[in-house]
């Protein structure tokens, strides 16, 4: 009961610092609580003891004595968030409130090596948290390129990444780094971390999904990450849109991810080129970026090929509509940059399907967050974390005051 106090005080103060004005009183958060001002006054002494609370200057007095703002110590901790891609790994290093500090990136068959991306992550974390600052570390979030079911602890998809099969990637990076680890897949950090940071912020039920190399959305229904039964919510990547399509590495065919993922666009360029002598497109350098570049710049085989892209991600999200009804759509991953090209025809297909004209109108907006937006919701995670069991930043913080 106590602990869910804290958390509920906390969590208030972070989000006054990240949307709000900075200016939250004893009394302001009795209020918004609903818990008794006593109760409040001895957490907050609490926290300003642990060093996570400090008090600002007095607010504009509204009769008796002025209040005084509360203010969260953003660097009082530092969190670590990782983003394991299918072909690269991305660290960031941020405050406690996800103020970015430091960040590193490399590219890397993820997908292969298990035990090379393994060394990947810990050698970028020694780079963007050098020693000296590892006491400071509250924790270590992990973003994975694959379901994770419940029933199978620690353990990725084998279906979906088979060369992993057995690797505890959180076990291994703890007994490499020495920190708490807290792992999640890739979409789900997605939307978590447009819901503290990005487009979703204050919203409750909204989607995201990631269109890259692999496609996958992560889902927040009634304010929380909604993962399903198994972990397996939010494969939208593993949808069918053209059962007759091509075959996709999960083993079924016409899946999402077989139309528009990045290898599923490169291919189906390589096969056009003959047919297309107009384009800039060249066999040795077909990527999604030259891909995006090519079609912004009006280029008669990558235009099309990115338009009908957005049209099969169209239909997609209208099926997700349909059943969900999430009151914004926000995209994110390599894709998403093609900007207009993909979501011209996007909005088409949404039009067509969608049943109401309400769904037809739910607003589809770019992530803003950037290339650096699944290692920041993996360091969210940690701070999701510490506000859900948050004794473990108290008791954290004693034990640093006493060393
Ligand atoms: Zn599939």
């Amino acid at each position: 009961m106590r602990s869910h106090n804290v958390g509920l005080v906390l969590r208030q103060l972070v989000r006054d610092a990240l949307v709000g004005d900075g200016e939250l009183s004893r009394a302001d958060l009795a209020r918004v609580t609903g818990l008794a001002r006593s109760t409040v006054s001895t957490i907050v002494s609490e926290l300003i003891e642990a060093a996570l609370v400090s008090e600002g200057p007095a607010t504009a007095s509204r009769g008796g004595r002025p209040p005084i703002a509360l203010r969260v110590e953003r660097d009082r901790y530092h969190i670590i968030g990782v983003e394991l891609g299918a072909s690269h790994v991305t660290v960031v290093r941020t405050d406690l409130l996800g103020g970015l500090l430091g960040q590193a990136s490399a590219d890397h068959p993820v997908q292969s090596d298990p035990e090379g991306s393994i060394r990947l992550v810990a050698q970028l974390v020694e780079a963007v948290c050098p020693a000296p600052l590892q006491g400071r570390v509250l924790g270590l979030g992990l973003a994975v390129p694959s379901p994770l079911d419940p029933a199978r602890p620690g353990l990725l998809s084998d279906r979906i990444l088979s060369a992993w099969a057995g690797v505890q990637p959180g076990e291994r990076l703890h007994a490499l780094l020495n920190m708490p680890i807290f792992m999640e897949n890739d979409a789900n950090l997605g939307v978590l971390a447009e819901s503290w940071w990005g487009a979703g912020v204050g919203l409750d039920d909204f989607a995201y999904i990631k269109v890259a190399t692999g496609v996958g959305a992560g889902l927040f229904i009634n304010g929380a990450i909604y993962r399903g039964a198994s972990g397996l919510a939010g494969e939208i990547g593993h949808t069918a849109i053209d059962p007759a399509g091509p075959r996709c590495r999960c083993g079924l065919n016409g899946c999402l991810e077989a139309m528009i993922g990045s290898g599923a666009l490169a291919e189906r360029a390589r096969q056009s080129l003959a047919s297309h002598p107009g384009t800039r497109l060249r066999a040795a350098a077909l990527d999604l970026p030259s891909l995006i570049a090519a079609a912004h710049d009006g280029d008669p085989l990558a235009g099309p090929l990115i338009g009908r892209a957005g049209f099969d991600l169209g239909v997609a999200i209208a099926n997700l509509l349909n059943l969900l009804n999430p009151g914004v759509v926000v995209l994110g991953g390599t894709l998403a940059s093609a900007g207009e090209a993909l979501l011209g025809p996007l909005r088409l297909a949404m039009a067509d399907r969608s049943l109401f004209t309400s769904l037809a109108s739910t607003a589809v907006l770019l992530s803003p967050l950037g290339d650096e937006a699944i290692a920041l919701g993996a360091a969210g995670l940690v701070l999701q974390q510490a506000l859900d069991a948050p004794e473990r930043l108290l008791f954290a913080a004693q034990a640093t005051a006493a060393r």
